[in-house]
């Protein structure tokens, strides 16, 4: 069919992609992504994918970037966990409903989308807004779950040098992001601090077994050179004491 693609970012697009074309649909890729902050980051990932696109012959539609359309739809919910499936749902809504509507007044038969490569994401959430915004245009949801192909798309894009991004998009996403690695570098500096402390004693052991060691070889050296000494000695005093037997008998 004639399949409007709407595409996240260049690295998530790969595999959908490959996917979509062998089931053999007439793909054009839909950039709308309002959700991306700063403006400068919406326009690094913009320009991959238009390069991208470039070399398979691929037409890319670029919706109107409008961050304060995103804000109000979606930012008002903030950056309180618990508040996070209901912004990111707002999110796709914003997002999917622009290309849905662009989809119906261009003579597309369905649309698809590649937000659910990102295990990250809340996919049954996608395939609602998903459903939701095709219905109303009489528009096919071709939803796919495409988590299966996350370790391929990383592997393909990273083979492929492209810039990968590092947080999902908005404004929230990139302090959460930069949260969640701070949290995982602490995480592994006390599961390391953690797995020295457990393995002090055991250290301590052969440390002390390596000194008693050191210790008994240095007796054992100590002793060899005291009965060499004696035994020099020894030899020493009956070498002097013959020398002077033999001087006693010459002079009878
Ligand atoms: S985390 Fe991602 S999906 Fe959720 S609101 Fe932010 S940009 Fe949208």
């Amino acid at each position: 069919m004639k399949l409007l693609l709407h595409a996240c970012c260049c690295p998530c697009t790969l595999e959908p992609l490959r996917l979509l074309l062998e089931e053999g649909h007439d793909i054009a890729i839909a950039y709308m992504n309002s959700n991306i902050h700063p403006a400068e980051e919406y326009e690094h990932r913009r320009a991959v994918l238009l390069d991208f696109a470039r070399e398979q012959g691929l037409e890319v539609i670029e919706g109107v970037y409008d961050p304060q359309a995103w804000s109000r739809a979606a930012g008002v919910f903030g950056t309180d966990p618990d508040q996070r499936p209901d912004r990111c749902r707002a999110c796709y809504r914003l997002r999917l409903e622009e290309a849905c509507a662009y989809a119906a007044a261009n003579g597309f038969e369905g649309v698809a989308t590649t937000l659910t490569v990102s295990p990250y994401q809340y996919t049954e959430t996608i395939r609602e807004e998903l459903e939701r915004a095709c219905e109303p245009h009489g528009l096919a949801a071709v939803f796919r779950d495409y988590r299966e192909q996350y370790p391929e798309a990383t592997r393909r894009s990273k083979a492929m040098g492209m810039y990968r991004q590092n947080y999902c998009g908005c404004v929230f996403s990139k302090i959460e992001a930069a949260e969640e690695r701070e949290a995982r570098k602490a995480e592994r500096a006390a599961a390391k601090a953690a797995k020295e402390a457990a393995e002090a004693p055991a250290r301590a052991a052969a440390e002390a077994a390596r000194q008693k060691k050191r210790a008994e070889k240095q007796a054992y050296a100590n002793k060899r050179a005291a009965q060499r000494a004696a035994l020099k000695a020894y030899k020493q005093a009956h070498h002097d004491d013959a020398a002077c037997c033999e001087k006693g008998n010459k002079a009878e």
